[in-house]
């Protein structure tokens, strides 16, 4: 199949309690009816401001929490449907790297022993041919293999990401969930890492999940890119596409707050205005209205369907659409 992951109609909700007495006060929709495919060997952008519900879409995915609702597919297979052991060897095949290189290794392993992790849970090798891959995808990495006994806080923030980029690999994936990668990193080092992972999925013909709440950071490695808004996809289309023709107006204003100016993008909007709104009891409607220069009435009532308006050029905006959907 093309697509190594397919989501149908995903929702992850979060019941949210308040007060002393911890009643439900209401329902964080983290996860919204997300249809999305990961076609193999591609990098999906996925790219919202912080809270929008990309990292737990992420986490999702690798079922590190099940969904509330909506299916999940894996290479086929209908993750709902796998059982705690089957679950083992697809494990393998799906990898998450962090944001933070600080806070995600175990400041009390040797490099050694953290990239090893994932072999030793998964009784990969005797320990000789660990030690030996490990060596290997350090070199892989950008990582001298001397420094194997090191540990966390002898590494720069760049190398500590390829670090965690060498334990992510060690069980040879299929598909790598970056988490912001490289939003830690001073941008100095960010398109090495970037540079790096593009390498490593020529090489292995990785399918990325790049998350990001900056489009100008996926833009050069991503071949598609989608747009989240508390919970929603809103926009979807192939990396020119997106860049050059942003039709949802959010989109065109986290276009518009990129510091530098780009003349193949439209300039003819204002950029993004207020605050994101807590996703606790979000706007109705198309949750956008309260910081869209466009709104109309129906905006407010009525939420847009995400269709596709040009041929893989998926939008949610009754700008460019008459549709509705109940919610
Ligand atoms: Fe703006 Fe309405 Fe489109 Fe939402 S649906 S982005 S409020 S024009
Ligand atoms: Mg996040």
């Amino acid at each position: 199949a093309t697509d190594l992951v397919v989501l149908e109609d995903v929702k992850k909700y979060y019941p949210v309690t308040g007060g002393v007495l911890r009643r439900e006060i209401g329902t964080v929709k983290a996860v919204d009816r997300i249809d999305l495919k990961v076609r193999r060997g591609e990098t999906l952008g996925l790219v919202g401001e912080s809270g929008c519900g990309k990292s737990t879409l992420g986490r999702v995915i690798l079922k590190l929490e099940d969904p509330t609702s909506g299916k999940i597919f894996f290479d086929g297979q209908n993750l709902a449907n796998v059982s705690r052991k089957a679950m083992r060897p697809l494990r393998r095949k799906m990898q998450i790297i962090f944001q933070d290189p600080y806070s995600s290794l175990n400041p009390r392993q040797a490099v050694g022993r953290i990239i090893s992790e994932g072999l030793v849970i998964h009784n990969a090798g005797s320990f000789s041919e660990r030690q030996e891959r490990v060596r290997y995808l350090m070199e892989l990495v950008g990582l001298r293999p001397e420094v194997i006994d090191r540990y966390p806080h002898e590494f720069s923030g760049g190398q500590r990401q390829r670090i965690g980029i060498a334990r992510a690999l060690a069980l040879q994936p299929e598909l790598m969930i970056c988490d912001e990668p490289v939003s830690a990193l001073d941008v100095s080092i960010r398109a090495q890492v970037i540079n790096l992972l593009m390498d490593l999925q020529q090489e292995f013909h990785l399918t990325y999940l790049f998350v990001s709440h900056d489009l100008s950071v996926v833009r050069h490695i991503s071949d598609r890119v989608a747009v989240m808004y508390l919970g929603r996809l809103v926009e979807l289309a192939d990396k020119k596409e997106l860049y050059t023709n942003p039709l949802h107006p959010y989109t065109q204003a986290l276009l518009e707050a990129i510091p530098i100016p780009d003349p193949e993008v439209k300039k003819d909007f204002k950029g993004l205005v207020g605050d994101l709104p807590s996703p606790l009891n979000p706007p109705p409607g198309c949750h956008f209205h309260p910081r869209c220069p466009y709104a109309m009435d129906v905006c407010r009532v009525k939420v847009p369907a995400f269709v596709e308006v040009h041929p893989r050029h998926h939008v949610r905006c009754f700008l460019l659409s008459g549709q509705t959907q109940d919610n």
